[in-house]
């Protein structure tokens, strides 16, 4: 079958308007070839997107690049986001880096990324409100979509962009994410600069990371002013909901998790006796490192559908936009939809494990003790390997 073949007589749904889902059908479109996205959230403004990505030049910008989308990245990525400040819980610095005006990391803000890919789609490509409940197989490896609100579409391929709790996974695996040992609540620091100025001014234009006793305060500046606060807890599964803080009650729950971090400086402190507004407590899942299955026809996985992992390699968003240009690529390299499947998972498995087990150690190291000690020497040896 030819490429021409494929643009005109196979239909390609794709699960989920994540990054990888929008990289997949931006770089498809592209070349010509049409997709459907399906997705279940009502609308593109129906959920707050979360804090600030960097977007790596090895992975995701070359996806913006082939996307036909770098250039406007360029002009919306912050790359003084890049500053990074690592501190243990007494304050002592360990590094405190100011970016060059033009690193290979730098950052955008979750939503600014994903109006970049959305604006850039033909309208009717995305599907709203589409909440896929099951895809079944069929004949000669097409695949019978089914969804919440009644909607039934038969496609050639059914590439699953649903991100951690994939609903299509388990038609290639029985692997499920285990919960990693870590769990966060996420917090804003709104108007920062104003509201917030000693905060802002330690933060500086990046990243704080302050690690100590199994735990970590993370601070980030994003592009609209706000600093989004990660607290991390390497800590038992059941704990967000046994530990009994009224997370829902931002007031006393920033009481209570003060005392999680009561012998921290008090300009650790400050991050959390300062936050405004709703939290977010989240169980950090993953994948087993170098997941892999045997190929089906008419059905793959790319980003944390296919590969979820902690984020602390930063590589989730990146390796989510990466695996979209490599299945386009492959499709528009080979036409035939199933061998362009199978070479795209075979180069996937080789660099997302690699990912994967970088990502494993990272959230070893940062959450052992003395992390901050170990995570600067870690860092240090990476600079002399550039
Ligand atoms: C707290 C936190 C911080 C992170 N920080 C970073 C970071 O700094 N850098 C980084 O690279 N990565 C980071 N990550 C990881 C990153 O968010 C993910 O790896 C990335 O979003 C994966 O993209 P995706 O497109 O595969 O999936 P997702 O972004 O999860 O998108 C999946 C989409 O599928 C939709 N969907 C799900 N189920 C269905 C269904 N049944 N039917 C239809 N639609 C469905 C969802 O609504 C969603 O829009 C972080 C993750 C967390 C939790």
């Amino acid at each position: 079958m030819t490429i021409e073949q494929v643009k005109e007589e196979q239909r390609i749904a794709i699960v989920g308007a994540g990054p990888g889902g929008l990289t997949l059908a931006r770089i498809l479109q592209q070349h010509g070839v049409k997709t459907v996205v399906y997705e279940r959230e009502p609308g593109p403004h129906s959920r707050q997107q979360g804090g600030s990505l960097d977007i790596h030049h090895d992975s995701g910008q070359m996806a913006l690049r082939e996307a036909g989308l770098f250039e406007q990245f360029e002009a919306l990525a912050r790359y003084e986001g890049e500053d990074f400040r690592l501190l243990d819980k007494t304050g002592k610095v360990y590094i405190d880096e100011f970016a060059e005006s033009q690193g290979q990391r730098p950052e955008i803000d979750r939503g600014t990324l994903r109006e970049l890919l959305l604006n850039s789609l033909d309208p009717d490509i995305i599907q709203w409100g589409h909440n896929l409940v099951q895809a079944i197989p069929m004949e000669n490896g097409r695949h019978e979509l089914h969804f919440e609100n009644g909607h039934v579409d038969t496609v050639h391929l059914v590439v699953a962009a649903d991100g951690a709790f994939s609903r299509i996974r388990p038609l290639l695996t029985d692997s499920v994410p285990a919960y990693s040992g870590l769990s966060m609540v996420e917090l804003y620091l709104d108007n920062a600069a104003i509201d917030h100025p000693e905060i802002a001014a330690f933060n500086r234009r990046g990243k704080m990371f302050a690690l100590a006793d199994h735990k970590g305060i993370v601070g980030q500046l994003n592009g609209d002013g706000r600093i989004c606060v990660y607290l991390a807890f390497q800590i038992e599964q059941e704990w967000l909901d046994t530990c009994g803080i009224p997370f829902d009650q931002p007031e006393e729950a920033k009481r209570q998790l003060l005392k999680h971090f009561d012998d921290w400086d008090e300009s650790l402190q400050n991050y959390i006796r300062s936050a405004d507004g709703p939290m977010i407590p989240r169980r950090i899942y993953m994948l087993p490192v170098g997941l892999k299955w045997t190929h089906k026809p008419g059905v793959t996985l790319i980003g944390d559908a296919a590969h979820l992992m902690s984020p602390f390699a930063g590589e989730g968003v990146n390796l989510a936009m990466l695996d979209a240009m490599e299945l386009a690529l492959s499709i528009v390299q080979h036409g035939d939809l199933d061998k362009a499947v199978e070479a795209y998972e075979m180069k996937m498995y080789d660099y997302s494990s690699k990912s994967a087990e970088e990502s494993d150690a990272n959230l070893k190291l940062i959450f052992s003790d003395d992390a901050a000690a170990k995570l600067t020497d870690l860092m240090n040896q990476y600079y002399e390997q550039q």
